[in-house]
């Protein structure tokens, strides 16, 4: 059987993967130049713990689950998932019943380990709360990841399991004769195809009316953030902080990202259809992150910032995930609408989508014997191995010794293994190595990075990109 699965962001990636596990034959296919960098890209990065959600919604019934499966992936896939739990904060008394439903539904949706915590409780582990804190809701089992390292590292894997990648490629067309798929066509090939698996973020309602089928029209919600300084403010929070939710989310909050940094953000602001390409910021946008965060955390120093960045939800009118076959289109298997929390239950979407097709195929899959769950991650020499041991390697490999971004210290050999592993861009590179993630941005190290994908790739600097199509670093020509 031949599968598509159109879209390399979390969701897609996940399920390629766990399509791999069969004796099929899957292709991942993505518009982008490189894997996870849709709305996979710009997020809070939570695994949430699964209270937020209604019991009965494919978002209740896939998030629990997805975050207890992020502690296997880490050990199979070498990704950062780390446990630091959630607070929802109460400030009044009203808040209290918010707390009280939160908790209720939790118990529903199957969250272990949730407590209602004092105001000296959560003070004892949250030093720099705001003061008139009256309660939280504490859910040890929330963490943080980053959903870019998932999606690579799926695919990385998947590859190592016969998985067929095509990136740069847009699908145009998905061919369906009598109601079945037959096959896609991108802008630049033709595939055959039995099934297609539609995980294409922001663009699912897109690919859904192309194979035929009724579409859940999509909206953009944009959610602006700004990045604090992982050098100096790393301890200004231990947990996820939330404030009580409203009817637009989960609110603005507080958090720190895998890598040391302070997150605050999101923002929640629909934008019309045609703006799903739109990740731009806005002053007013910023200043209600800067009011909401300051709600939570009042000393925040906010000379401490190093970037602002939005990202855009895909939105749906029935607020929840578009997950199962299409009712129209044999062969159709949507993965779609993925708003919050997609990125936490990604891998339990994963997990039931080669079920849902063997079911709606009428076939069964046969498992491969030699599936390799492993993948191992570029090693970051300051952090994975002793200061013995890295004098040693330098000996042997000098590149391992040469610092390229100096922020967070990576080296040329982590650079080059990241090109060797399918970076085409800087942000390929970026979000492989960390290299540009620090304190000054790639200020420092952008020209660096520029020479060696230029050497390692054979183009000009003039035909490199920051990420996406247009993004040209340079926009004329470089005296060597
Ligand atoms: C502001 C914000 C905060 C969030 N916070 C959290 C959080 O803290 N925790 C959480 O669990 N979730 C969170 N989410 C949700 C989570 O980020 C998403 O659910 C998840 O990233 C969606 O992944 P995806 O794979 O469905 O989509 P994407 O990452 O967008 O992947 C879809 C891919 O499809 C490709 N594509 C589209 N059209 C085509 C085409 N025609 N041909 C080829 N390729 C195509 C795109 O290039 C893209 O790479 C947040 C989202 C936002 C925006």
């Amino acid at each position: 059987m031949k599968i598509v699965v159109i879209g390399g962001g979390v969701v897609g990636s996940l399920v390629a993967r766990e399509l791999c596990k069969y004796e099929v034959d899957v292709t991942l296919i993505d518009k982008n130049f490189d894997i996870g960098m849709g709305v996979s890209k710009a997020n809070s990065a939570i695994l949430h713990a699964g209270y937020d959600d209604e019991a009965g919604t494919q978002r209740a019934k896939f998030c629990v689950r997805g975050n207890e499966l992020y502690t296997k992936l880490e050990e199979e896939l070498e990704i950062d998932v780390k446990r630091i739990g959630s607070h929802v904060l109460a400030f009044k008394n009203e808040d209290l019943n918010t707390l009280d439903e939160l908790y209720k539904r939790g118990i529903e949706n199957g969250v272990p380990g949730m407590r209602i915590l004092t105001k000296d409780e959560i003070q004892d582990m949250e030093p720099n709360i705001n003061p008139s804190v009256i309660a939280s809701l504490y859910a040890p089992t929330a963490g943080i990841t980053e959903p870019w390292q998932v999606a690579i590292a799926a695919v990385e894997n998947a590859q190592k399991n016969g998985l067929k990648l095509a990136l740069n490629e847009e699908v145009i067309k998905i061919v369906t004769v009598d109601g079945k798929i037959k096959g896609v066509e991108t802008d630049k090939n033709e595939y055959d195809a039995d099934v297609v698996i539609n995980a294409a973020g922001l663009y699912s309602d897109k690919i859904a009316t192309m194979a035929g089928d009724v579409a859940i029209p999509l909206h953009p919600r944009r959610g602006e953030y700004v990045l604090l300084n992982k050098f100096t403010v790393h301890d200004l929070v231990n947990s996820i902080i939330f404030p009580p939710p409203s009817k637009m989310g989960k609110g603005i909050l507080v958090l720190p990202t895998v890598d040391g940094g302070i997150l605050l953000g999101p923002t929640s602001e629909d934008l019309p259809y045609v703006m799903k390409f739109d990740r731009s910021t806005t002053k007013p946008g910023i200043e209600k992150v800067v009011e909401g965060a300051k709600r939570l955390i009042p000393g925040i120093d906010l000379r401490e910032t190093v970037k602002t960045f939005a990202g855009s939800r895909p939105e749906s009118p029935n607020k929840d995930f578009w997950i199962g076959r299409s009712k129209k289109i044999k062969g159709l298997v949507h993965a779609a609408a993925m708003r919050s929390p997609g990125l936490t239950a990604a891998p339990a979407i994963a997990e039931f989508i080669p079920e849902e097709v063997q079911d709606f195929m009428e076939v069964k899959f046969e498992k491969k014997n030699d599936f390799d769950p492993k993948r191992k991650r570029i090693v970051h020499y300051f952090t994975d191995v002793s200061k013995e041991e890295y004098d040693e390697i330098i000996k042997k490999d000098p590149l391992a010794g040469k610092i390229v971004c100096v922020c967070n210290k990576v080296t040329e050999r982590e650079v080059l293994e990241a090109i060797k592993r399918g970076a085409t861009t800087l942000d390929g590179i970026k979000f492989r190595t960390r290299a540009m993630f620090g304190e000054c941005q790639g200020g420092f190290c952008t020209n660096k990075l520029l020479e060696i994908l230029s050497r390692e790739t054979g183009k000009s600097i003039e035909e490199l990109h920051y990420g996406t199509k247009k993004s040209y670093v340079v926009n004329g020509k470089v005296r060597p």
